[in-house]
């Protein structure tokens, strides 16, 4: 794979068409300084959601996987004054410096960062009725997307734009078998996203500045 092109051409794009204010060069550079994963969407990933959330009128989104909080501020930024976005978080290291993000970036009445893992808070969410979102990024640890997706299902409703990344890992979905927990969990994911009825899904191959990829995205019926 020709590595330098892609970003090369995502560079090319970039200067075309986001414009990182500096909000988000803060934002990917406390991400740096604090020593946390560099494994935020990329600027042209982050944009694309951004269009998305605007594409769906959204007003609620739910995020799963914060991080420093890249994704969660483009996205949020195309939520309407009364719009709220829900994100979680299992690791307070990331939690603390995406709060100090979304403080800086003006967003903090608009987005909650709930600490602790996705698979046991998705069921309050539910009881409590924060539902429906019209947007749900699942970008959280790969093994339990199935399950993050049946929860979305969930909290969704006719209409609702379901997004998962790292769908693809390299093209690793393609071997038979792998000892990558992270593999075999997206696997099982499209597996099950392709045979899901309450959905119209597809996956897209993603290259860039990020190593090749893909993103799922399914519109519930
Ligand atoms: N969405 C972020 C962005 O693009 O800026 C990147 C998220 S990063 C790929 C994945 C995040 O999920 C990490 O911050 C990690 O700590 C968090 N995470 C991992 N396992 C989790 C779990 N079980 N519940 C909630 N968050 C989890």
């Amino acid at each position: 794979m020709n590595q330098q092109l892609f970003e090369s051409v995502d560079q090319y794009i970039g200067r075309l068409f986001y414009n990182e204010d500096a909000c988000l060069k803060e934002t990917e550079q406390s991400i740096i300084r604090s020593g946390i994963p560099q494994i935020s969407v990329s600027p042209n990933q982050g944009k694309f959601l951004h269009i998305l959330a605007r594409l769906c009128n959204a007003k609620k989104i739910l995020e799963m996987g914060t991080l420093g909080g890249y994704s969660t501020i483009w996205m949020a930024r195309a939520l309407p004054a009364n719009g709220k976005l829900i994100t979680l978080e299992i690791d307070k290291n990331h939690a603390d410096v995406a709060r100090q993000n979304f403080n800086r970036c003006g967003l903090a009445s608009k987005i909650e960062i709930r600490l602790g893992k996705a698979i046991d808070i998705l069921p309050s969410l539910k009881e409590e009725g924060a539902g429906p979102f019209d947007m749900i990024f699942i970008d959280a640890d790969k093994p339990p997307y199935t399950e993050y997706f049946q929860w979305a299902l969930k909290l969704a409703r006719p209409g609702t734009l379901i997004i998962a990344d790292n769908v693809i890992r390299e093209g690793k979905v393609l071997l038979q078998e792998s000892p990558d927990e992270m593999v075999t969990g997206v696997k099982r994911f499209n597996q099950f996203l392709s045979q899901c009825s309450d959905v119209t899904a597809t996956i897209f191959q993603t290259v860039g500045a990020k190593e090749h990829d893909g993103m799922a995205i399914a519109l519930v019926k």
